[in-house]
């Protein structure tokens, strides 16, 4: 018999989980405090079109996010490329998506053996296992294990760390090198390691088709999850692990205390658009210096160049409150020095700014999400899925969502 479900939060966790059990012949009324599908990945408006100012781009490997998209009728495909440029020793290197090997040459070549042979062990594992893509996968586990899950400031020295690790960590999830475990790292390297693409039509047409199957409610913030689980058979709660703990609070004290130990890292993003192109054909975006708010300046895609996205995270974007105004202004400043393409004129522009905006986990992540299991196989008919499951990435949510929307089928 279908059962009636409802699942909280409308990102890419509560709509990969609210998809799952449709599939399965359920009812679902997919809940969301924003008036739209998406999250952190939401459509904003800059002049006349909706773009995208949270996660954006889908790696080549994103199986369960491709499949998902497929069935929706959405495969206009555009390639996107990691293409970043970073100065070193005054000369600027590109680490080209599409010669990945003649790149990784000049960034390893002064690093010391136990470094290499340290990074060696964790790209490999992340090459030969899909598993340690994620989090909770074996070979980091194991690895984080035997060293006590030490940060990657902890375990690798200071030249493969300014080259390489923290320019990773902040663009992946706005976190410093000093603030991520080495059980995490996976994920981040699993990105690095794949081959981004867009949607060139963007995520509308995704969202409007989803919308068709499944019941969205939204402008609707929860806030109170007993009286919601009186009103449908089950509950999922898609939300990142804050939002989770508030609403698990003072019902399950000690589930919401460990969602509070999970860590996540703010991040403002702008988009910007200029009156001509303010990239090259070649980079797809310039990597900023420790030390700057602004952590990179990418293209918004392939054929639009002429639109930037400036995002400010890490510990330096953290140290200061700074108005939008002060925000564009060094932005600015920074792509003319990077580009030597000085005059363009900005058209429009919009600024997103989000207090969680990446999940940075915890040390020992793995023992905190057994815990967390633990606790909700106590509670009737909930389950709990969320970025702080498999990673930050549109497709950890993804895999996240359908694990345990799977987990509550079987219960049904
Ligand atoms: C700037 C930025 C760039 C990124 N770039 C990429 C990228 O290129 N590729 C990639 O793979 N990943 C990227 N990511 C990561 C990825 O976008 C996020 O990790 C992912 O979107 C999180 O999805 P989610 O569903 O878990 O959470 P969210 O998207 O945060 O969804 C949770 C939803 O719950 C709602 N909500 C919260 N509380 C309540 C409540 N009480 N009641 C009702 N609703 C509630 C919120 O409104 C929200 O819509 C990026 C993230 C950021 C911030």
């Amino acid at each position: 018999m279908a059962a009636d479900i409802a699942v909280i939060g409308g990102g890419w966790s509560g709509m990969a989980a609210a998809w799952r059990l449709q599939r399965a012949g359920h009812m679902v009324s997919l809940y969301d405090e924003q008036d739209r599908l998406g999250g952190r990945s939401a459509s904003v408006q800059l002049g006349d079109r909706m773009l995208t100012a949270g996660g954006k781009n889908i790696g080549r490997k994103y199986s369960a996010f491709r499949s998902f998209a497929a069935e929706l009728g959405c495969t206009d495909w555009e390639f996107f490329g990691i293409n970043s440029t970073r100065s070193d020793g005054g000369r600027d290197r590109t680490i080209d998506s599409t010669r990945k090997l003649s790149s990784l040459f000049h960034l390893l070549k002064d690093i010391p053996a136990r470094d290499l042979g340290r990074g060696l062990r964790v790209v490999r594992a992340v090459r030969t296992r899909d598993e340690n893509r994620f989090l909770g996968g074996p070979g980091l586990t194991a690895m984080a294990a035997k060293h006590g899950d030490p940060t990657l400031a902890e375990y690798f020295g200071p030249t493969l760390r300014k080259k390489l690790i923290r320019s990773l960590t902040v663009r992946m999830n706005g976190a410093e090198d000093d603030e991520v475990h080495l059980e995490c790292f996976g994920t981040h390297l699993g990105m690095v390691m794949d081959t981004f693409e867009q949607l060139s039509s963007g995520f509308g047409e995704l969202f409007e088709q989803f919308g068709k199957y499944v019941s969205f409610r939204g402008g609707t913030r929860v806030t109170d999850l007993e009286a919601l689980r009186g009103q449908h058979d089950a509950v999922v709660v898609a939300l990142p692990a804050h939002a989770a703990a508030s609403l698990l609070d003072p019902a399950a004290q000690g589930l919401a205390e460990e969602l509070r130990g999970v860590r996540y890292f703010p991040a403002a993003v702008i988009l910007a658009e200029y009156d001509r192109p303010a990239f090259g054909a070649r980079e797809r975006a310039f990597v900023q210096p420790a030390g700057s708010p602004l952590s990179n300046i990418g293209a918004y895609g392939v054929s639009d160049r002429h639109i930037v996205r400036y995002t400010f995270s890490g510990r330096a974007h953290r140290a200061a409150e700074r108005s939008d105004e002060e925000l564009i202004e060094l932005a600015e400043a920074q792509l003319g020095k990077q580009t030597g393409r000085v005059g363009a004129r900005r058209i429009a522009m919009v600024v997103k700014r989000w207090e969680h905006a990446y999940c940075g986990y915890s040390r020992h992540h793995s023992a905190r999400l057994a815990r967390i299991d633990r606790a909700v196989n106590s509670l009737d008919k909930l389950e709990l899925t969320g970025d702080y499951r498999r990673g930050a990435s549109i497709e950890a949510c993804f895999r996240a969502g359908y694990e345990n929307a799977d987990k509550l089928l079987r219960v049904l």
